[in-house]
């Protein structure tokens, strides 16, 4: 399989260089020249595959050449070997109403990251090891990403990572969850300043150029393809699931920031799995419900929420999606990217809203709402949702088409990863799950770094020796 730019200007590309290089050199992200057919995973051979098959069976026409099947298998096999949940990414009925949840928080740091970064690590390491090379990771994080990347690198031969957080910032589960991880290459940052200074400070060292080729600069963020790829695979496992059952195509909804996770349950309906309706579900950062009611996507300032993994302004990977609706003219879109950029707004038309809207809705709900269906679906079904996951119930609740197909919430994190949000709804503070259980008893390592480019850069030469 080759890759493109959505951009049109930057090299088309095999795998093992597209995971590497993360964004494409003409600022455009990358996406196969084809969308290959997806293997039936209903099939004799494939019917009886648990989660690692099927996921080998799924990925392996986009890693080709790069890597081989047998590769893959390994990898995939350590990945989730890291997951508590031996179906990996359970499926799970809510109450009797037709709902279903994917649980996607059975990985080290328990929140839906982890399915594709686990992967992720072993793909830079073994990409690594092919070329002989090392790769420093430099990741800003609010929360969330942070510890899953760290996850994701701790151990790995041929990588380093540094996490930068906002010092005092971030909540003490999700700063333990990074910095009590005791290994070698994971070194943690503590910058006083905001989250913004954080990315700020990130995007400066990539465009130092000679840091980044001392240093080996390189990313796992969201607009990375190999992460939309893993994602790919527990759409298809999880319509084969319901299948078995109700042998009529199923609907997703999907709690959403920079639409990396719900892009893929995209890609696999395009590439075969029967996917009859994709929510979008907003906090109230909701640029995409927006765009779905009126075809303008519109820029407005980022507001702090209880679901902060979705607290963002623009959502990334949007750019891929419309690619497919400018005709996969890279031209076109290149433009319109532009303006976009330059206004911070673009008005994508009717008849492109037309073929998006056949698809996907989106319903967007504020922090009150959220809590109140915490609230709702823990008194009708006793399970205890995280702020957002309710998001997304929320949505699929408010704008499901047909409630004779079933519908698939993706639960994307444990509600004890947010337990102050969960507490104020219900007034029970979940509890973290057994690995976790001595999270506030570990010992946490981080080193704090006033808010300046020159002493973050120091320190990161310093730290990877
Ligand atoms: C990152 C994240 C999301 C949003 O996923 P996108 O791929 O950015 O749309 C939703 N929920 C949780 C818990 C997350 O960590």
């Amino acid at each position: 399989m080759k890759y493109v730019s959505t951009r049109g200007q930057a090299p088309v590309l095999e795998f093992g260089d597209v995971l590497l290089a993360g964004l494409a050199t003409d600022g455009g992200l990358y996406v196969p020249d084809e969308w290959p057919t997806q293997p039936d995973l209903t099939s004799p051979e494939l019917a009886g595959a648990g989660y690692l098959e099927a996921a080998v069976a799924v990925m392996a026409p986009y890693v080709s050449p790069s890597i081989s099947v047998d590769e893959l298998r390994v990898m995939v096999t350590s990945a989730y070997s890291t997951f508590t949940h031996p179906d990996v990414c359970p499926v799970t009925p809510l109450g009797d109403s037709g709902l279903h949840m994917l649980e996607l928080f059975w990985g080290p740091t328990i929140a839906f990251k982890d399915v594709a970064l686990q992967l992720l690590g072993h793909l830079f390491d073994h990409e690594l090891t092919k070329r002989g090379e090392r790769a420093t990771i430099v990741v800003a994080t609010s929360g969330d990403t942070g510890s899953a990347a760290i996850e994701a690198c701790r151990g790995k031969d041929h990588l380093d990572i540094v996490v930068l957080h906002p010092a005092g910032r971030v909540s003490d589960v999700q700063r333990r969850q990074m910095t009590t991880v005791d290994e070698p290459n994971v070194h943690n940052v503590a910058v006083e300043g905001t989250f913004d200074d954080c990315q700020d400070m990130v995007k400066a060292l990539f465009a130092d150029v000679s840091f980044r080729n001392d240093v080996g600069l390189s990313a796992m963020n969201s607009i990375n393809w190999a992460r939309v790829m893993a994602q790919v695979v527990y759409y298809a496992t999880a319509a084969r699931t319901l299948e078995a059952s109700v042998t009529s195509p199923v609907s997703f909804s999907v709690p959403t920031g920079n639409f990396g996770n719900v892009f893929a349950g995209w890609v696999a309906r395009t590439t075969g799995t029967p996917v009859s309706q994709l929510v979008v579900g907003s906090n109230s950062n909701d640029i995409l419900t927006r765009w779905l009611a009126t075809g303008v996507m519109e820029q407005h300032g980022v507001h702090p929420t209880i679901s902060p993994s979705m607290d963002i302004q623009v959502s990334s990977n949007t750019e891929r999606l419309l690619f497919e609706l400018y005709g996969r003219n890279a031209g076109d879109l290149a433009e319109r990217m532009t303006e976009f950029r330059a206004e911070g707004r673009v008005d994508t038309g009717d008849t492109r809203l037309a073929a998006v809207t056949e698809v996907f809705d989106g319903a967007s709900f504020s922090d009150d709402d959220t809590r109140a269906e915490i609230r709702r679906t823990y008194e009708d079904t006793g399970v205890i949702l995280d702020p957002h996951t309710a998001v997304g119930v929320a949505a699929a609740r408010a704008v499901r088409r047909d409630p004779d197909v079933p519908m698939v919430c993706l639960a994307t994190a444990h509600p004890a990863k947010f337990p102050d949000a969960v507490e104020q709804a219900i007034g029970i503070r979940p509890e973290l799950p057994e690995h976790l259980a001595d999270l506030f008893d570990r010992t946490e390592r981080f080193d704090t770094l006033p808010n300046d480019l020159s002493a973050v850069e120091a320190h990161v030469r310093r730290v990877i020796g």
